[in-house]
């Protein structure tokens, strides 16, 4: 009667990991302040970088497009405060490499009101006007992919979507962000599956929950009310259940074909705190300026869920929150897929969905030692999409990159990491496979660039 799925789904490879969210799964989310200057880049999404449409000096207000998206592939972005621009100029970012940010001195006294937008009806939109009107709010995917939300809402040519998939699962260890977005935001998540499930056509959508959030299926049961075209499905705790393909499988029973992608199957999957995000900011047709964040690990003294304004330098937001020792590595994300960071003076980012903090004893308790494979099948038991890491392992070893792909597979690998956190050998299996695709890619560039003469 609640759209409450009665019986707990299974994902039936994966890993269980120790999940570490204790520190911060039950603390509210709180806003930080404003940082003395804020850092909003040019290309925080796949796609093209956006265009400056402000210039150094100009006074801006919080919401307010300071930058236009550059094509389809691409989306604006907005003053995350007020005050002025005081410079356009290279800024470091996660990867390492400078990239071009619109620097913002918030005034003192700055509020954090949205007074930019103005209301407009979607009820009566058509798809294609919905699709605008989100790329207008400069949403992506705020599970960490960050590629432009509207561009996933196009139904390609011969499909047809019956399905919207929330993935509200946050299988990633120490992560609370989806968790707390859900726990207190249920109907603005409740809106922008209704908002998608128009724009796509779709006539229902299903909310995946990981059962260590039960507080989360509550709220989210509650917003939905008797109505019958949103239901919430309860998935056990296990990593990766948070990857698309999985999800899709425990759910609905289906699968996404090898290189495939789920439109194919009539399934459209979005991150929960997106779908908040558009239940929030398209009534008002205001841009994304801020998100949640988890702040947490071993060397944070005030763990938590913190309500951030983009462009807030990362080593600010960790000051707020207190860091109690050296960090002897950070992490955007979470530890089994999230980068380590070079630099704590890159701005956080649309998708950034928490900061990992660790000390020097967790690092050092890290596994080094390479042994050779003992053939155990751990990673093929392991390995969710039942590829063969210990074979591709070895080909790995041998530079026999092309044949990993074609005979195993290795564009399937979303690089979750579960083979290489069961193997015994401690054998660096995803970084093997990261190198591998870009050996092809890197491969294929040259076989292009030969063919172009
Ligand atoms: S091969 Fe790829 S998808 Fe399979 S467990 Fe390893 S990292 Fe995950
Ligand atoms: S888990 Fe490690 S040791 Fe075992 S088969 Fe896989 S690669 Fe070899």
């Amino acid at each position: 009667m609640f759209g409450f799925f009665s019986s707990k789904q299974h994902l039936s490879r994966g890993v269980h990991v120790p999940e570490c969210k204790e520190l911060t799964e039950h603390l509210p989310i709180r806003r930080l302040p404003f940082a003395p200057m804020l850092i909003v880049p040019l290309s925080q999404h796949s796609g093209a970088p956006a265009v400056a449409l402000v210039k150094e000096g100009q006074e801006v207000v919080r919401g307010e497009p300071i930058a236009r998206a550059n094509g389809f592939v691409s989306v604006p972005m907005h003053a995350p405060a007020t005050g002025r621009v005081e410079r356009i100029a290279l800024a470091p970012t996660s990867r390492g490499e400078l990239q071009t940010a619109i620097y913002i001195k918030p005034w003192p006294s700055a509020s954090q009101e949205v007074l930019y937008g103005a209301d407009q009806d979607i009820e009566h939109m058509t798809p294609d006007g919905i699709i605008a009107a989100v790329q207008a709010t400069g949403v992506v995917g705020l599970g960490g992919a960050a590629f432009p939300t509207h561009v996933k809402m196009k139904v390609p040519a011969g499909c047809t979507i019956d399905t919207i998939v929330v993935n509200g699962c946050e299988c990633e260890p120490y992560l609370t962000t989806d968790h707390r977005v859900m726990a207190e935001y249920p109907q603005q998540v409740v809106h922008g599956a209704r908002i998608m499930m128009k724009a796509m056509g779709a006539p229902k959508a299903i909310i995946g929950v990981e059962d260590n959030k039960m507080d989360a299926v509550e709220a989210l049961r509650k917003a939905i009310g008797p109505a019958t075209d949103v239901t919430v499905g309860v998935v056990e705790a296990k990593y990766p259940q948070g990857a698309e393909k999985m999800l899709i499988e425990v759910l609905l029973g289906r699968q996404v074909p090898s290189g495939g992608l789920p439109s194919e199957i009539g399934v459209a999957v979005f991150n929960v705190a997106t779908l908040a995000q558009l239940g929030e900011l398209l009534p008002r047709s205001q841009g994304l300026i801020e998100r949640v964040i988890t702040i947490t690990g071993p060397a944070v003294s005030k763990p938590g869920n913190y309500l951030v304004a983009l462009g807030t330098p990362l080593r600010w937001a960790l000051e707020q929150a207190g860091c109690v020792d050296e960090p002897a590595s950070v992490i955007l994300g979470g530890p089994m897929m999230g980068p380590s960071c070079s630099s704590l003076d890159i701005p956080i980012t649309k998708g950034v969905s928490g900061i990992l903090v660790l000390t020097k004893k967790e690092v050092q308790a890290r596994p080094k030692q390479v042994h050779p494979c003992i053939k155990c099948g751990a990673c093929v038991e392991a390995c969710p999409l039942h590829l063969n890491p210990s074979r591709m392992g070895l080909l790995a070893r041998k530079e026999r990159y092309e044949e990993m792909e074609s005979d195993f597979h290795l564009n399937d690998c979303f690089e979750c990491g579960c083979c290489s956190y069961v193997c015994p050998a401690n054998i660096p299996l995803v970084q093997y496979f990261r190198v591998s695709k870009q050996m092809n890619r890197e491969r294929k560039a040259r076989e292009r660039a030969q063919a172009n003469g």
